[in-house]
Order: structure tokens, then sequence, then C-alpha cells
């Protein structure tokens, strides 16, 4: 086989894979053999340059860096649909349709993906452009973006015109989105709000290396051209999938409107199983005759109309406003509530986002309030049932002081947020900024988790992040504290909540044995830990033996329970009953403590109160949210490892880690591409950081003040003795042939112009902005500009093909 063919091969199969992966979910071959065909690939492609191509799947990886997205005008315009709310709305639309149109009306029902809309154009079944919808007039090219999402065919199969439009939403699941906010809360940043914003925030990224990482989804619904030979709106989504496309099923014909309300209905429950945000249904006259018929408003087309799902509502009771401080020293409040049921979550706790919002709400602890689930993940509160306000209620008062550090808080003129300017000496700023320091894209510090952070500071061996470079197995071998998981133990007058579930599994312990799942099981069936006594059906597959077990043992020891003790509310009870309910009072005298706080656990262990203390220890972990981090012999030897290995990451991680207000990953490589060593870019003005890619004016300003705050300074001498890389690597190049070679490229080639330019680098040539004396040669593409050429020809720079400099590269 010819390289050529081998290429060709290669892409094509990878293609397949690529399809069954993530249009059918359904692959054939594991990520492992997959990634080494990618490889294979990549290779032959950067060894032959000529048969690359620029809708090979290598180029899913991204690396093209678009810095201003080009506007782009819409061949067909891209309309915006008509809302219904009710039946009724339903109805009357039908009935203007029966004005305009003879005979019976179908219809398609499809469901309305909440995420950016996107116009694709493909010529000769390869991917041309993907555009915004911007305005719907026109919208920006982001096609360099949108080749990195895998389900977007790049090339497609089968019978498909030779040019069409196909549009669509491009989706962030929730699994993807859930992970990418992980990864961000361990690094202590902000966590995205809604998987919607994340999508169109993603389509707009510089670096499409970035949106490869994203796992965003494309999903189709509307072809538009002329001579398709499609007749009706269910046969283009039929055709699309046939082509490649990701198409969902759920999509349905209806042959009236009561149809269509079936699959409103259906939905409108179902969608909460669906993988991505859904907040409606689009129902569209099926035939494209009648759809040429009815025509467009100013606004949507007549031939289609979205029924927007109710956003479910529920109210419940605001227990207590807390404020947590983020890793910037930001403060957020956080309304604590009484534990409800919404859109198949229980909801305990909704961000409340600044001061002003407080404010506007009038929101005040004691009060009722309204929360809902709608395009956000974490829940909104709406408004508070003013009827219900307590006669005692006072306004809420923002704190002034920081709920961890006392210091007063500030707030810069035109910020919403409050900050705690106490950067040395807070520790949630402190223990933040370590956790960012390890986190996977910092130094990937493996082993080193959120919690054993946290017990290295508690425990005074880490006040900063230079410190882990100095730490000894020895003296973090044994460490150990409770932890505390802010999500559960709810408390109210001061006492530990343990979710039912887990309290009748570690109740059922020694006894029953149920396990966790069973036990979650006889939780949601009451409410109230003393309804068990009247549960007449048990869940299914729960064993009736263990759970008479259970019964028993809430019934011998039932009568030690004090009333005034005793409390459960809303699937929770106290842990103190819980206690007294597994040792009985007359056994154990310690749990006449009213309230349960982890200095009373931990005191209770070391006074050996307790004749089996470890079987406590375990069954307070088991039941409750606390948890018991500590180091083992094995594990500090891992930490320490990883620690010293740590010290060959690259410069730009290193400067990403040390976490610099608002420099993100990107930003840091640029910053790194452009300064080469720490010690120049200490040096730097605050002109020459803001002529820097993505460096802004306040990013260059935090650059500056983080250099010159004494405290940053010491850290990095610190990192430096322990032999961090404060210097970019020299890479390895694939020859010398460009050695001292200066480039310029210009206008559109056979591949992207980065591609371009990073081979130029890999041979050893430069890459230059401008032409001047200097430069060696003029890479001519296709629409480049006649000034470009008039200057080259002034100053005789040689101008040649891309074909002849591939000649350069033999
Ligand atoms: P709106 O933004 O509320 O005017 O709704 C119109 C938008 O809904 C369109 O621009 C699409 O981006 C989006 N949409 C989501 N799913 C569909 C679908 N199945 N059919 C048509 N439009 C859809
Ligand atoms: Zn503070």
């Amino acid at each position: 086989m010819t390289i050529k063919d081998q290429i060709k091969s290669l892409q094509e199969e990878l293609r397949q894979h690529n399809y069954n992966y993530y249009v059918l979910d359904n692959p054939t071959i594991s990520d492992y053999e997959f990634d080494m065909k990618l490889k294979k690939l990549q290779e032959l492609e950067a060894k032959h340059p000529e048969f690359a191509d620029a809708n090979s799947p290598t180029q899913r990886v991204g690396g093209a860096i678009t810095k201003n997205f080009e506007t782009v005008k819409h061949e067909h315009r891209m309309y915006s649909l008509d809302n219904s709310y009710s039946k009724e709305d339903l109805l009357d639309w039908e009935t203007r349709l029966k004005k305009m149109i003879d005979g019976p009306i179908q219809f398609t029902c499809e469901l309305k993906y909440d995420g950016a809309s996107i116009s694709l154009t493909y010529e000769n079944g390869s991917l041309l452009r993907a555009v915004t919808r911007g305005d719907g007039v026109q919208g920006d090219d982001v096609t360099a973006n949108v080749k990195t999402i895998k389900s977007v065919p790049l090339q497609l199969k089968g019978d498909y015109p030779p040019k069409f439009d196909i549009r669509g939403e491009i989706v962030l699941p929730f699994e993807g989105f859930n992970k990418m906010n992980e990864e961000r809360e361990e690094i202590g940043e902000e966590p995205y709000r809604n998987p919607r914003n994340t999508a169109s925030g993603s389509l707009k990224l510089q670096d499409s290396a970035e949106v490869a990482k994203r796992p965003l989804e494309c999903l189709l619904y509307n072809i538009t051209g002329s001579n398709l030979g499609i007749k009706t709106q269910f046969e283009s989504l039929e055709k699309a999938r046939a082509w490649g496309f990701k198409v969902p099923n759920a999509a349905k014909l209806a042959n009236s409107i009561d149809e269509v309300l079936e699959f409103v209905e259906y939905w409108d429950v179902k969608r909460h199983d669906l993988p991505y945000e859904t907040d409606g249904v689009v129902v569209k006259v099926n035939s494209l005759q009648h759809q040429d018929e009815l025509g467009y408003t100013a606004k949507a087309p007549r031939w289609a109309m979205a029924y927007k799902f109710k956003a479910e509502q529920v109210s419940t009771i605001l227990l207590e406003i807390t404020y947590q401080v983020g890793r910037t020293g930001a403060i957020t409040p956080v309304a604590n509530l009484e534990p409800v049921e919404l859109a198949g979550t229980t909801v305990k706790r909704a961000s409340l986002h600044n001061a002003d919002q407080i404010e506007k709400l009038d929101i005040r602890e004691g009060d009722t309030v309204f929360v809902e689930k709608g395009g956000e993940i974490i829940p909104k509160i709406i408004a508070v049932d003013l009827s219900k306000r307590p006669s005692n209620s006072t306004p809420t008062q923002y704190i002034t002081h920081c709920p961890e550090c006392e210091t007063e808080l500030i707030r810069q003129a035109g910020e919403a947020q409050h900050y705690c300017p106490n950067y040395n000496g807070c520790k949630p700023q402190i223990i933040g900024r370590i956790q960012h320091f390890i986190s996977r894209k910092a130094m990937d510090i493996d082993g080193l988790g959120k919690g054993t952070v946290e017990l290295l500071f508690h425990h005074d061996k880490v006040n900063n992040y230079s410190d882990l470079y100095f730490l000894k197995q020895k003296e973090i071998e044994g460490l150990r504290m409770w932890l505390d998981n802010p999500d559960a133990g709810l408390k109210k007058n001061n006492q530990l909540q343990v979710p039912l579930g887990k309290a009748i599994f570690g109740l059922s312990q020694g006894w029953g044995n149920l396990s966790r799942t069973h036990s979650d099981l006889i939780a949601e069936s009451v409410s109230d830990i003393m309804e068990i006594f009247n549960l007449k059906k048990l869940p299914e597959g729960v064993e009736e033996r263990k759970f008479e077990r259970l019964i028993d043992m809430l019934n011998k020891t039932i009568h030690t329970v004090e009333l005034s003790n005793y409390y459960s509310f809303s699937d929770y009870v106290s842990f103190n009953l819980l206690l007294d309910l597994k040792y009985p009072k007359d056994t154990l005298d310690l749990f006449e403590i009213n309230s349960l706080d982890i200095d009373f656990i931990d005191e209770a262990l070391s006074l050996n109160r307790f004749k089996r203390h470890e079987k406590f220890e375990d069954f307070i972990v088991k039941v409750s949210d606390r948890n018991r981090v500590g180091i083992q012999s094995k594990n500090a030897e891992k930490i320490i490892e990883a620690i010293q290995t740590s010290k060959k990451r690259p410069f730009e991680n290193v400067l990403y880690a040390l976490g610099i207000r608002d420099v993100g990953e990107v930003s840091a490589k640029n910053l790194v591409n452009h300064f080469l060593t720490l010690d120049s870019l200490v040096e730097a003005s605050f002109d020459e950081l803001t002529s820097i890619r993505d460096i802004g004016e306040s990013v260059a300003s935090n650059i500056l003040s983080f250099f010159s705050n004494e405290a940053n300074s010491k850290i990095i001498a610190r990192l430096k003795e322990a032999g961090l890389n404060f210097e970019v690597e020299k890479k390895e190049l694939l020859s010398e042939k460009l050695k001292g070679l200066n480039f310029v490229v210009s206008g559109k080639f056979s591949i992207e112009r980065n591609v371009l330019k990073k081979i130029i680098e890999e041979n050893g040539g430069k890459n230059v902005s401008s032409l001047s004396k200097n430069t060696s040669y003029l890479i001519v593409g296709e629409n480049m500009g006649p000034s470009k050429k008039e200057k080259a020809e002034k100053n005789d720079i040689k101008m040649i093909s891309e074909e002849e400099f591939y000649d350069l590269l033999k």
C-alpha cells in the first residue's frame, strides 16, 4: 500500500469508529486501540503533510487558534421559534394553520434541546463551515472549534446532496458538565452555572484544543438547501441520520394535536432521564410543501411551535444563610434549605450569588421560599412567600467580616462580590491555593487529595504550596483528623443530622446487616424513622428476616429515647437519637451530652471509653457524613514520591499552578511562550503584558501584584530551591531543515494555518508575523491580500506555494 492509501484507509477507519462511538453510542474497539491508530495516523500525516486533510480525524484534537471569529452571513436565515405554554396555545395554533391549509395536517414532534444553535454547511460531503446563530442573519465562524466535536461528521456517508446547510444544537450532557465542574471545584474554581452557557461559551474559546477536551455533542434537527429531494420534516431527520449525523430518536410523527399533547406529557416527565438538558418540545408541520405555503413571520416560521415545559418549582424553608470563602477570597452566600424534592433530586442548598441578590429578594432566615430548577444545575431561589414570613423576622445583614478569619471584607467598585483581603492568612484561601497547585492540570500530584491537604495544613505541616517539597515521610506518617462533609450533616439546634438511609444502615449493622441499597429503599418509603414500625409492605429485595431484626433492635432500645432528645424531619434523624438507639444510655452515659461534635467524638475515642472503639469509629464514618482522613505509612511514601515526580512538570504548568488570579491554563501557556523564563516574566511591564494574546488589563495587574507580594517571592524562591521548572525546556525538533529561516504565511491552505506554522517550528524554522528584510520566505495561500504581495515584491522576498514549501522539507 502506498503511504497515501495508508493514510486514506486509516482516516476512513477512524471515521467509522468515531461514528460508532459518538453517534451510535456503540464502540467496537477499545479506547486504547483507537488512540494507537490515531497516533499512527498523526505520525504519518506529520511526516507527509502533502497528504494531510483538513477533515482528517486527527483534526479532532484541535490546535488551531482563532483570535477573532469572522462574521459570516447565513445563506438561509436562522429564525427563532414562537412559544406556547398550554394546550390552548397549541389548539389556537392548529386553528390558524387550518385556515391556511386544506386537508389533514401531520406534525413532527421533537425535543427542544437547550444548548447553542449552530448551522453547518456541507459541500460534497465535507464539513465546510460552522456558524453560530448570532442575530439570525449573521453569526460567527467557529469551524475550527466545531470540528473538535466528535459527533459532528467531518465527512458524510451515503447518498447526500452536493450542498446543504444543517442546523442543530450543541449541548453539553450532564455527565460531562458535572465532570468539568468537579475538576474546577477540585482546583478551587467557581463551578460553571449551567450546561447551556458552558456549551455556547465553549464555541467561542480561542484555543480549539481546549474545546476538544470538552465533552460537547451536536444534535441535528433541520436541513435547508435547494433540490434536496426531501418531502417531509420526518424524512429529513431520517436522512440526516443516514448521512452520519446524530439525530435523537425521540422524534415522533403525530396525526393530530392530541397526539402532540401525548408526546408533550410523556416527555415532560421522561426528560429527566435524558443525558442532556431540554426545555420543551418543538412541533413542526411535517409536510415541507405545507411549510412553504405557511412561510415565516418577521421572527419565526409559522409552521413550527415550541412548547415550553414549566420549570419545576417547590417551596421550602430557608434555614440559614452561610457564607463560603473561595480560593481567591471571593465570598458566596449560600442558602441552606430544609431538604425538598425537586426535579428528581433532593435540594438542600441554593446559591444566593451576592449581597445584591439577597437585598433584591429581601430574603431572610426562616422565610418560606420558592425554589426553581430551570436551566441551572444549582437551584435558584426565585421569590419569598411573604405571607408566610414569621412576625419576628428581621432583614438579613450581610456579613462585614470573613467567616473564616474575621478580616474585614472589601468590595471593589463595580464588583458584585465581596472579598476577604487576607491573602496570606485566610484558611480556605491558603488551602484552596494548595489544592489548585496540586490539581491535575497544574502540578498533577497524585495521591494528595482535598482531605489530605487539609490534614497537612491542620497539623501545621504545610502553610503554602512550597512547603510540600520539604516534607519528610516520617513527619506525615500517621497524621489523622475528622473532616466535615459540607454537603450533609445539616444542623438544626446544633445537632448533627444523619440521612435516614444511612441511619438505618448504621443501626442494622451487627444485627440484620441490611445493605446500604436496601437501607436507602426503606428510607424512601418512610419520612420518619418511627414510621418504620408502620411499614406494611417491604420494598422489593429487602429480606423479611433482616427487616425484622431492625424492628427488634428499634423496639429493644426505644424506651431509652427521651422525647426531648428525639426529633426527625424530612428524611433526616438526629445523630443523638441514633446513638441512643445503638448504644442505650444505661450502657453508656456519654450520650447525655446534647450536641455531638467532632471534639466530642475525638475525646470519646482518646479516653477509650468505648471498649471496641474502632467499631464505634467505623460506625460514625458509616452513618454520619463525617469522614476521617489519615496518612498510613504506605500512603506517606506514595505522597512524597508524587511530590518529587511533580518537579519535572514543565514551566507552563508550574506557572498555572501558582494560581495567579485569572491566569488560566491558556494564558499561562501564552505567557510562557512569550517570556520563556520566570525571571523575564517578573520583570515585564504592564504594557508588555497587555500586548500578549488573552492578557487583558485586569489580568496584567493581577500578575504584577502577584509578583510584588513579598510572601509570594519567598514562596517562589523556595520552589526554585526545590528544583521546579521556571524556564521553557528546549523542544526536540523533527529536523533542522528550516534552521535559520524566517517564514510568513498568508492566505488559506489545504491544512489549518496553525498546523502549517507548527510544521515550520518542528523543523527548526521560525514564524514571524509581518514581512521585513529578514523574512526568508512568504508562503502564499489562496486569497492572500494584494498588499502583502506588493510588499514582498518590494522587499525582494521569495514567495513560494504550499507545495514548494513541502519540497523544502524533503
Ligand atoms: P428560542 O431561542 O426560544 O427562540 O428557540 C429557538 C431555538 O430553539 C432555535 O434557534 C434552536 O436553537 C433551538 N432548538 C432546540 N431544539 C430544536 C428543535 N428540535 N428544532 C428546532 N429548534 C430547536
Ligand atoms: Zn478570610
